[in-house]
């Protein structure tokens, strides 16, 4: 008898079939959160992305930038860079779940945070950053997506289907869906299992034209916290989904045009 994991890879392949039966491909990305430099688990990550030839987008915290980190990149073509909010601060209310763009911060604070942020990157990275905001905890009070267009932004990403393609004029919305962390086992791994049928479950949900079909599947790791199961999980996954047919990783640069 196959295990439940051994099923789950199964139904999965199943899934990337019905893709190719459809003649559609099935578009993925990746994201990973919270960097700040190089080091041990960056090299790993990036590592994984090279030998998969799967591109990559960094959510980097600004105030926090080792510059270490531009010449770490420099060569690393596939790799691309997203702006994580300013300072990854929290500024929530009392009662409410942790951000840092709203709660008890002025919007105008909020944005001039960004607005310092989103030129660090640009003057480090170049074209090699993507005006895309990834809001710390993946939440931002609305008055401020209204006002990312003006700073220069093109698009936000967040967690989950996302409601709206453009939640404002000019700013394209593209969400990660699976998250294999489990946060109330800090750096654990949620199993193979719950983490595939998330994949399935989104991929399904596209396919048969329940969630929006266009929004590519995202992949959100934390290659600071995830521990050694959440690790092989990702080899795992990317070796999969790189030896079926219907997969098609996107890159920042052509999801954000
Ligand atoms: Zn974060």
């Amino acid at each position: 008898m196959k295990t439940l994991s051994a099923m789950a890879w199964l139904w999965l392949g199943r899934e990337l079939d019905a893709w190719a039966d459809m003649g559609k491909p099935a578009n993925f990305w990746w994201r990973d959160d919270d960097v700040t430099g190089p080091g041990g688990a960056l090299d790993r990550l990036v590592g994984l992305s090279y030998h998969w030839d799967t591109p990559l987008a960094l959510a980097v915290i600004p105030s926090r930038l080792e510059p270490e980190l531009v010449d770490f990149l420099r060569d690393r073509t596939l790799i691309a860079v997203l702006q994580h909010g300013y300072a990854h601060e929290n500024h929530a209310a009392p009662g409410q779940r942790k951000l840092e763009l709203g709660g008890t911060r002025a919007s105008a604070q909020s944005i001039a945070d960004l607005e310092r942020g989103y030129r660090i990157l640009e003057q480090q990275f170049a074209d090699r950053f993507k005006p895309v905001l990834v809001p710390p905890w993946n939440r931002i009070d609305s008055q401020i997506v209204s006002c990312l267009s003006e700073i220069g932004f093109t698009g936000i990403s967040t967690m989950k289907v996302r409601r709206n393609a453009y939640p404002a004029p000019g700013l394209l919305q593209v969400n990660t869906h699976l998250d294999p962390v489990n946060w109330r086992h800090l750096g654990g791994f949620i199993g193979i299992y719950p983490a595939i049928a998330i994949l399935i479950q989104h991929l399904q949900a596209r396919r048969t034209g329940y969630r929006d079909i266009e929004e590519p599947t995202g992949i959100l790791t934390h290659h600071l916290v995830q521990n050694d199961a959440v690790w092989r999980f990702l080899e795992d996954l990317l070796q999969f989904l790189s030896n079926h047919p219907a997969v098609n990783w996107l890159d920042a640069a052509t999801i954000w045009k």
